[in-house]
């Protein structure tokens, strides 16, 4: 049996990561060295390295539902190497050098999710197959070629590799697709597994998970601290890893945007549909357009179908209802025979969501304030996956106040400028939602965008 309330069907991904039952909520208040709000990849990669270079330290894990119910246990199963801010934008704000070392670092973030999962026994599905961007008609060619130059340009020539669409065909055979650039570094897992794996290991290595037990009030200074409707958590040092969830909290309300990505995941695909469509190398997939799309395989051939988020929600409001917007669900349908016309009659079994965190300038941010006592990563628009690794190795050395390569990255101590307040910022988010929209759609007539739309110039300022 999973578990009251019914974890198991927040997504396929919890529903088939094996017992769900929650851990003790906290009962009362307690002290510890560091105190984390949030069991997902963040809140437990943090803790995960903190143990495994402090051994002895005492560190309580606080999570208002159960680990992995935020985004950790819902997203498309990519473990890729892009930060969310790209390289031509992290080049742009902090110089050649520095936005090729984050890029280092990421490669490696994706290695190290595998590299501990197997480690530590977890049963992630971690499979590097690579990411395959793919120009869907002549339209999405200029994106495909500037993706492409953005790598030469940072020197990343041997990561990369431009495919025609016979070279594509060769690896995976998708309706309309005049070429596609190879990647190397991405994988993907299985995000249930791998973050109810992880929690399983920081408990084992001694750290307390405090499960069904939301915090309602932070605060930084000379005692930090945590603290639930009846009790409360002292430490050193407070970790914030909520994400999107950020924005509910006091203080942070406009550090981010929660946005709504959603899913659907096919049953089981035959084999002889797969043999007309190959794939054989589980490649990541997406195409050029703007408004995310993204396909992969499961290892249990199904193939999760992924992409436009619900409409974002007044106030920064986060509401279950918006993880299973209808519409969003059923155009999300449509996409498979559109790529895959052989696969037009396979069925739907699952569809979900969950909200991903967009931070003001799109840059993710990691820091540490040694003063207060408050330590936070977050700001991953839908890259958090491996990011969340790096975040936590990060965190671990900025709290255990060693000094790295991982420190000097530009996304430590970066603080985006908050978002506007309402009525502004629904006004702009809706119209930049929209605007993305309408530009794939004038795509899609095959004629690329006359001039820069509202949307285009938000993106691409
Ligand atoms: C549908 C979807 C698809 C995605 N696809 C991908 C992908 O393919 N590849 C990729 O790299 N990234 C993807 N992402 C993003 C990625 O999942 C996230 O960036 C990452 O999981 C963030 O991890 P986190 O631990 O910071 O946040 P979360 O996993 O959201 O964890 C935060 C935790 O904090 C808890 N919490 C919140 N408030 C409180 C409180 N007051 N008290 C106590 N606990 C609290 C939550 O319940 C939650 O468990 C996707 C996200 C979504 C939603």
């Amino acid at each position: 049996m999973t578990s009251a309330p019914g974890y198991g069907a927040v997504s396929y991904w919890l529903e088939t990561a094996g017992d769900l039952s929650p851990r003790p909520a906290l009962d009362g208040s307690t002290r510890a060295d560091v105190a984390i709000l949030g069991a997902g990849y963040t809140g437990l990669w943090t803790a995960y390295e903190l143990l495994r270079r402090e051994p002895s330290l005492d560190i309580v894990i606080l999570e208002k539902d159960i680990a992995g119910y935020g985004a950790s246990g819902r997203n498309g199963g990519w473990c890729t190497s892009d930060s969310g801010a790209s390289l031509s934008l992290l080049t742009r704000r902090f110089g050649r050098d520095s936005a090729r070392r984050a890029q280092l670092a990421m490669y490696s973030a994706v290695d190290e999710v595998g590299r501990v999962a197997a480690a530590e026994g977890i049963d992630a599905a971690f499979r590097k197959g690579g990411k395959l961007s793919v120009a869907r008609g002549a339209a999405q060619l200029p994106a495909l070629r500037e993706a492409h130059e953005e790598q030469l340009h940072a020197g990343f020539r041997d990561r990369c590799t431009v495919l025609d669409a016979a070279e594509l065909s060769e690896r995976v055979r998708i309706h309309g697709a005049v070429a596609a650039l190879f990647s190397l570094d991405c994988a993907v897992i299985h995000p249930g597994r791998l973050v109810r794996g992880l929690a399983d290991v920081v408990v084992r290595r001694g750290a307390r998970l405090y499960e069904r037990t939301p915090i309602t009030q932070w605060e930084g200074g000379a005692h930090p601290v945590l603290r639930t409707t009846t009790g409360e958590v002292r430490a050193s040092t407070i970790v914030l890893a909520a994400e999107a969830y950020l924005s509910q909290l006091p203080s942070l309300r406009r550090a981010v945007l929660p946005v709504y990505s959603l899913i659907v995941l096919t049953e089981p695909v035959d084999d002889d549909r797969w043999n007309a469509v190959g794939w054989e190398g589980h490649e990541c997939i997406s195409s050029m357009r703007l408004t995310v799309d993204y396909l992969s395989r499961t290892d249990d051939a199904r193939i999760v179908v992924g992409g436009r988020g619900a409409p974002y929600r007044f106030g920064s409001t986060m509401d279950e209802t918006l993880a299973h917007h209808a519409a969003t669900h059923a155009s999300l349908r449509q996409m498979l025979p559109a790529w895959f016309p052989s696969l037009g009659d396979v069925g739907f079994s699952h569809a979900w969501g969950g909200a991903v965190a967009i931070p003001r300038d799109f840059i993710p941010q990691i820091r540490h304030d040694r003063r207060s006592g408050v330590a936070m990563a977050y700001g991953y628009t839908g890259h958090g996956v491996a990011f969340a690794q790096l975040a936590g190795q990060t965190l671990a050395e900025l709290i255990l106040e060693e000094q790295s390569e991982l420190t000097s990255l530009p996304f430590v101590g970066h603080v985006s400028r908050r978002w506007e307040p309402e009525p502004l910022r629904w006004v702009g988010v809706r119209a930049a939602q929209a605007g993305l929209a309408r530009v794939d759609a004038r795509q899609g007539r095959k004629r690329p965008p006359r001039r820069r739309s509202l949307a285009e110039r938000l993106v691409n300022r």
